[in-house]
């Protein structure tokens, strides 16, 4: 599923400090100095109030805006530094975007807005076309692939919108409240497809309000007032102070469940470390590391 070697686990794939945004006139403070670490292989959930500037965020990790102030490292790139030609070409080869209301051309099949993707990431029409197809056999959607998107569930949808925004076989998949155009099934539906994605070594930054769905992820930060006010390195999904009983850290026990892609065969395990050369020392790290 991920064509490229996966990221090295563990090593810091995303990084975000001191992020500033204003938009406007009156301003409007959307970040305030946010900071973000993703790892490699890393699924992290973005949680926060509406209006605490998620969404901007991930349109600056994404490239599809300037900051004010602060940086975006990104595989080890400063994007601060780069021209717009250089920013599209970073993000063509880094970055996949997942939206709430998938934004796929309507009048194309499930196949050609897969294939399209495929095309303006540089692939000749015939293996865009083999791309498309295997990326939607793989996100188990072939059978849907000559309907259009009108034709097709909510889920289905953001599926194909998932197989368009991996055509490029993006290092980093962002999604923008993935499940919050879909009813239960659905985005159960899309969750289960992150979580196999993940499983498969893909790194994904999602924002999302929902609970049940953060729950999903490997680790939930949150964002309040433009600002990263949880990184969650230490509490776990459930792990806010206020919550009741012993709290339950995941980064305890020797090793954390197994998973196996249901796609690929491949298993993986979570694993357990402390990263020594992060600002906060005494927090220990969880990365994905294969098995045999
Ligand atoms: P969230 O995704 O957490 O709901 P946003 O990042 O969309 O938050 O927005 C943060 C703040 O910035 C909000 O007050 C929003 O109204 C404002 N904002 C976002 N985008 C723009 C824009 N393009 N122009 C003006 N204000 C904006
Ligand atoms: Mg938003």
């Amino acid at each position: 599923m991920v064509d490229h070697p996966p990221p090295d686990p563990g090593v810091p794939h995303l990084v975000v400090r001191g992020l500033r945004k204003t938009y406007g006139a009156p301003p409007v403070r959307a970040l305030r100095g946010a900071d973000l670490t993703v790892r490699a292989g890393e699924f992290v959930a973005l949680m926060g109030p509406s209006g605490s500037g998620k969404s901007t965020l991930l349109h600056l990790v994404a490239g599809l805006d300037r900051a004010d102030e602060g940086t975006v490292a990104l595989a080890g790139v400063r994007t601060e530094e780069l021209n717009s030609t250089k920013l599209a070409r970073l993000r063509r080869r880094h970055v996949g975007l997942v939206f709430q209301f998938f934004h796929l051309i309507e009048h194309l099949s499930a196949l050609e807005n897969v294939a399209l993707a495929a095309l303006i990431a540089g692939c000749r029409p015939a293996e865009a076309t083999a791309r498309a197809r295997d990326l939607l056999d793989t996100l188990g959607l072939l059978d849907r692939a000559a309907e259009r998107p009108g034709a097709l569930s909510g889920g289905q949808r953001q599926r194909v919108a998932i197989a368009r925004a991996l055509a490029n076989q993006p290092t980093l998949l962002l999604a923008d409240e993935p499940t919050g155009a879909l009813d239960s099934a659905g985005a159960a539906e899309v969750l289960d497809l992150f979580r196999r994605l993940h499983a498969a070594g893909q790194t994904i930054l999602m924002v999302t309000h929902n609970r049940e769905v953060a729950a999903g992820a490997e680790r939930v930060v949150r964002m309040r007032d433009g600002c990263v006010v949880d990184s969650g390195e230490d509490s776990g999904v459930d792990g806010e102070s206020d919550d009741a009983g012993e709290p339950v850290d995941p980064l305890v026990a020797p090793s954390g469940p197994l998973w196996v892609d249901a796609l690929t065969g491949r298993r993986t395990r979570l694993r357990h470390r402390t990263d020594a050369g992060d600002a906060d020392p005494g927090g220990a790290e969880r990365y994905v590391g294969s098995g045999p």
